[in-house]
């Protein structure tokens, strides 16, 4: 015998969590439906344990999507401040460390637990450890077979999330159930993820490992102005995970390696300043020094600033604004902050996040085609389209 409900969600991550008790708070019977052993365990480990919670800033143009329209109205419906005075609310203390980006004070359990409380006032039943063995759709609406009995309702909310660190629990079920239903899916590919370089790319920077510093990285049309960090394997730091959104084998990656300043104009400056130093020790007052001095060993050529012509100087510039990075993949879902692509959203209706051609099916948060930065914005997206589910249930 079926238990059943008005609406059945899988997945208990942010957005599964906030369709939930967006939906409870209106009257709706909810049951979430969660595999792993606890809710939000990419809550728990995001944000370096501090969960950057939303990024005041949050628009349209901070996603990646086939259709970038298709976020608008969910975004401007639930606004980082609709979060944030839930917060609030519930009396944790955030702060906001740099370019819109929320953090907590202390740690990210307590987003977990005001979800979890926010869930419990509503009436909302949680079951976890609870695998979804199929899905089923006929009379009577939508039947979830599971471990613990049939369960059935009349809408069915898919919130599985993405595929990136599968030891947290993540599947591509989302985007098997949208097949089963004959829906698109668009190709996915791993996003906020560190590169790899191979052959001599790698060997020139194998002992440079831990060397960070700002720079603008550029990629189809994209631009990043942040850190990068080489690593034992390749590249990353914030600068690198968001241009890897961008970033697709063989594309053309560039680095402007002194972002903050003019590099012919500071050459010049340096040459009239120091002109007995050579390059290299002039570039490590901007740059790191092992990484300066690489430049000057494999790219630049190392002699005293005063035996550079101008048409020289204006090359080495060139080059530091403009370095190529030629990577050779990237460190794939194990390391993944996010998944690019997945249920396509002509799919769905950008109002409600249900399927245009099955009644009573939604898919909300990372599973759908739309893809947010670093910096909170893929947990806004999150609340943001299970806000919009949970208030059509
Ligand atoms: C290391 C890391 C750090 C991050 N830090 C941030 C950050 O600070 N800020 C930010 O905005 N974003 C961050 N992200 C991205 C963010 O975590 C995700 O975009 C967000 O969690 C997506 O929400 P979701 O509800 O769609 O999916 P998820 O939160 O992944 O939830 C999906 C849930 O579905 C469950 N599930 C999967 N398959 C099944 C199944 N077959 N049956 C039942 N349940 C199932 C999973 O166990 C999981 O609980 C980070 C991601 C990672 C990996």
């Amino acid at each position: 015998m079926a238990e059943a409900f008005d609406a059945l969600i899988v997945g208990g991550g942010a957005a599964g969590l906030m369709c939930a008790l967006t939906a409870g708070r209106r009257g709706r019977r909810v049951l979430v439906v969660e595999h792993a052993n606890r809710v939000g365990k990419k809550i728990l480990m995001s944000g370096g344990g501090r969960c950057n919670f939303t990024n005041l800033g949050a628009g349209p143009d901070n996603y990646l999507s086939a259709n970038p329209h298709y976020c608008k109205s969910a975004l401007a419906r639930y606004t980082p401040w609709d979060f944030v005075a839930m917060v609030e609310r519930h009396r944790i203390a955030y702060h906001e460390k740099e370019l819109g980006q929320l953090f907590c004070d202390e740690s990210s359990k307590l987003i977990v637990r005001m979800l979890l409380e926010e869930c419990a006032a509503a009436g909302v039943r949680i079951e976890v450890g609870c695998g979804v063995e199929r899905v089923r759709h006929g009379p009577g609406g939508f039947h979830l077979d599971t471990a613990r009995g049939v369960f059935s309702a009349p809408a069915l909310v898919v919130a599985t999330g993405g595929l990136s660190i599968p030891s947290m629990g993540a599947t591509g079920f989302g985007y098997d159930i949208a097949r089963q239903f004959g829906l698109n899916v668009l190709p996915t590919r791993a996003g906020l993820v560190p590169l790899t370089l191979s052959g001599k790319h790698a060997e020139r920077f194998h002992d440079l490992s831990g060397v960070a510093f700002p720079v603008e990285a550029r990629c189809n049309g994209q631009a990043f102005r942040n850190r990068m960090l080489i690593t034992h394997r390749g590249v990353s730091g914030p600068a690198i995970l968001q241009i890897s959104s961008y970033w697709q084998p063989g594309d053309d990656l560039r680095l402007d390696l002194l972002p903050a300043v003019d590099a012919f104009d500071w050459l010049r400056r340096q040459q009239a300043a120091r002109p007995a130093a050579e390059l290299k020790t002039v570039l490590a007052d901007a740059l790191p020094r092992r990484f300066a001095q690489r430049l000057c060993e494999v790219w630049l050529p190392n002699r005293p600033m005063r035996q550079f012509r101008e048409a020289e100087l204006r090359g080495i510039a060139a080059q530091l604004a403009d370095w190529p990075l030629v990577a050779s993949g990237t460190e794939g879902y194990r390391t993944a902050e996010v998944t690019l692509g997945g249920v396509d959203t002509d799919e769905l209706s950008s109002s409600t996040m249900m399927a245009r051609r099955v009644p009573g099916l939604f898919f909300i948060g990372e599973v759908v085609d739309v893809t947010g930065w670093l910096g909170g914005y893929n947990f806004q997206w999150a609340w943001a389209s299970g806000h919009a589910a949970g208030e059509a249930l």
